[in-house]
């Protein structure tokens, strides 16, 4: 068991009071702050808070598995996953809308990779679409409320929002889509705008953006007035950008506090705004589709997008705490407990003295959705290693007579042979515990 120093990652999408507000530090803060990575990636790992080390190899999560990967993995996860992390788990921070994207699926993302070699592309070179070889399904969990743009809507809805715009440009364009309201349909329309000729962009977009300010004026009650505003706001962002076209096909997602969203390979997203924990494969690859002055390969952006409408309903934690959500990953399992201080209060002003005691035990058991009283001791997973995130209050993690304090904002790595269970300190706020485990 160690607290983990994460790294912070300083993109330009990124919040200058959201991560450090988070972690109590001082805002707004020198860089905006996207993303603190709570693992071993190569890239940018974590480090071990040990005080009596200084020496940063000591230190390093990524150079600690590697001088002992079955240790610390154990023998199943350094076994399965060639005695790497399989996982990378980071607290993120949209003030601005982050790049639409795709990630490929695990064969894709094989072939690509080789592909890229093949043709003596180097690693670090910015026309390179794979830079390794593996899918990167990912899940986001709100911190607070969280916005973002996520797989193609059903397309009978699309056909409803661009009529209620009622702009004479799109027309040929629903048209197209009206023909043949499917995935098929959804490919062709794609195809064609992600192809358009600038003159003829310059035409369309302040035509599509016009109708989306006609409609958000209507007001607010008007169905579809969150999706146009949403246009409105990435026209005005990325200016002449395909992107905004295709961003009208997709769902328009709010997630309340809690709730998650798992992207699978070839889903076509964006995140808007908002904080979250988010889990991944431990990969890099990522496929543009717009919304960013970087690189878009449209050919390998059509080989790896899924175009199959989905309903992007929230995902919800589910089972005793932790309450784990339930994604096909195979490389990480995300849970949530959340001790909750009105939880213990509404029993104990029920029970009688003396019964209070009683209230961690039923608690601990397991409520739904991983809630449980304030005072309830909750046995994490064992035999896998895991990285322990604290969004809210304060965690105390136990194993043997060690015991650990994480801080809101921050995260603890427990090796495989780790026995730990996890409690809250009391305060006023409830504590939320993520427990990231290896799948
Ligand atoms: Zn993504």
């Amino acid at each position: 068991m160690d607290l983990l120093e994460g790294a912070v990652r300083a993109y330009a999408w990124g919040s200058r009071t959201d991560l450090a507000d988070l972690q109590g530090r001082t805002t707004p803060t020198e860089h905006p702050e996207a993303e603190i990575w709570y693992g071993a990636h190569p890239a940018d790992p974590a480090m071990l808070v040990r005080p009596e080390s200084g020496d940063p190899k000591e230190r390093s999560l990524l150079a600690v598995i590697d001088s002992d990967p079955v240790g610390c993995l154990g023998a199943s996860t350094a076994g399965t996953f060639h005695n790497r992390l399989p996982f990378l788990l980071k607290l993120l921070a949209a003030a601005e809308p982050l790049s639409l994207q795709a990630h490929p699926s695990a064969l894709q993302a094989a072939q690509g990779f080789a592909a890229d070699n093949s043709r003596g592309i180097p690693l670090d070179s910015p026309v390179r679409n794979y830079k390794d070889d593996s899918h990167k399904p990912e899940l986001i969990v709100a911190i607070g409320e969280f916005h973002a743009l996520a797989g193609f809507r059903d397309p009978a809805r699309t056909l409803d929002f661009l009529s209620a715009l009622a702009v004479d440009e799109m027309a040929p364009y629903v048209d197209m889509l009206g023909r043949q309201p499917d995935e098929h349909g959804l490919r062709m329309l794609f195809t064609s705008w992600i192809t358009l000729p600038q003159a003829r962009l310059r035409e369309l977009l302040p035509a599509l953006l016009d109708g989306c300010e006609r409609h958000v004026a209507a007001g607010a009650a008007v169905p579809f007035a969150r999706e146009a505003a949403t246009i409105v706001e990435l026209g005005a962002a990325y200016p002449g950008d395909q992107g905004v076209l295709a961003a009208t096909l997709l769902n328009r997602v709010v997630l309340q506090p809690g709730e998650g969203m798992f992207l699978d390979a070839g889903n076509l997203h964006a995140y808007l705004s908002g904080v979250g924990v988010e889990i991944m494969a431990n990969s890099d690859n990522v496929l543009r589709g717009g919304l960013t002055p970087k690189h878009v390969d449209v050919p390998e952006l059509l080989r790896v997008l899924d175009f199959r409408p989905i309903d992007a309903s929230a995902l919800v934690p589910e089972g005793p705490a932790p309450a784990w959500f339930d994604t096909p990953a195979s490389e990480f399992r995300l849970g949530a407990i959340v001790f909750d201080p009105a939880m213990t209060a509404e029993v104990g002003e029920v029970g009688k003295a003396g019964e209070v005691g009683e209230v961690g035990k039923v608690g601990g058991t397991g409520e739904a959705g991983g809630r449980v009283p304030v005072g309830a001791d909750v046995a994490l997973p064992v035999g896998r290693p895991q990285i322990v995130l604290c969004t809210a209050g304060r965690g105390l993690l136990r194993s043997g007579d060690a015991e650990l304090e994480v801080p809101r904002g921050g995260a603890a790595w427990l090796d495989a042979g780790d026995v730990v269970v996890a409690s809250a300190a009391q305060t006023a706020e409830p504590t939320c515990l993520y427990v990231a485990a290896a799948g």
